[in-house]
């Protein structure tokens, strides 16, 4: 019996060694094979990854060039394939604890208007693209009396943080001032366990593309002053933020003050 026990464990050690040999020649000469593989995941094709085609739906429907009733049976659809790939790409799970205040170095103290009421639906139409009426959002501000764009006291531009874990759907780095959009280089960022999206606009710069996964605290973007009515001198360098609650296909707005108050800060 003994004999027999000491067999086996010899057996399990010799097969266990063996694997990692095994393991190792395969990856050995298989370095190309990696790299590639890792190289498929950080730019995937577009028909493998579903944000590409949010990114280029969404900017149909802010340049009004898709109906509503064609628009929304494919984002129903996107909405769950983009949830999917989150998951199959080792995307996490987050709650409202794991929050993040937008700006870096700033507190809710920066949100413009009184107790959040620069929050105004006012009709506000997610199909109504770059014509929308109403506020549906925060607006925080950072310290830039010159604007340019970098913080009186630090002399940087200022970090635009990802409040939400999830993963980047749509986005625009190239704001044309000709053009009519109102984000200017703007970020939207759908989180798949909460059914929401989060919208970041008038920034300097973007970091992020469609199909990125971020947690909450990434650095995103730069505040900045890209965006129609962002841009003339009479606006403060501000980011302007939105939460939109994805129901049917269809984002509706909230108010995210309240929210935004309990957040966790960068420096906390
Ligand atoms: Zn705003």
């Amino acid at each position: 019996m003994k004999k027999l026990i000491i067999l086996f464990v010899i057996t399990i050690v010799i097969a266990i060694s063996g694997c990692g040999k095994k393991e190792k020649t395969v990856s050995l000469n298989s370095t190309s094979d990696t790299v590639k593989a890792k190289t498929e995941k950080t730019t995937p094709k577009s028909e493998e990854n579903p944000c590409l085609k949010f990114d280029e739906l969404n900017k149909k429907i802010l340049d009004r060039k898709v109906k509503k009733d064609e628009a929304l049976p494919e984002l129903k659809k996107l909405f769950q394939e983009i949830s999917d790939y989150y998951d199959k790409n080792g995307g996490i799970k987050y709650t409202i604890n794991d929050w993040r205040f937008p700006l870096d170095g700033y507190s809710y103290n920066a949100i413009g208007g009184k107790d959040g009421n620069g929050y105004v639906p006012g009709g506000y139409n997610y199909f109504d693209g770059n014509k929308h009426t109403g506020h549906p959002a925060q607006d925080i501000f950072i310290h830039d009396s010159n604007q340019d764009n970098k913080d009186d006291g630090t002399g940087k531009y200022v970090n635009v943080l990802s409040v939400t874990g999830g993963i980047i759907i749509s986005c625009e780095n190239n704001w044309d001032p000709k053009g009519d959009g109102r984000g200017g280089n703007y970020i939207w960022c759908f989180c798949p366990y909460d059914n929401t999206v989060v919208y970041y606009a008038h920034n300097r710069e973007i970091f992020v593309k469609p199909g990125d996964i971020v947690k909450p605290g990434d650095k995103i973007a730069y505040v900045g002053r890209t965006g129609v009515n962002a841009a003339p001198s009479r606006s403060p360098t501000h980011l302007h933020i939105s939460l939109f609650t994805v129901k049917d296909g269809y984002p509706v707005p909230e108010n995210i003050y309240q929210n935004l108050k309990k957040s966790k800060l960068s420096y906390d």
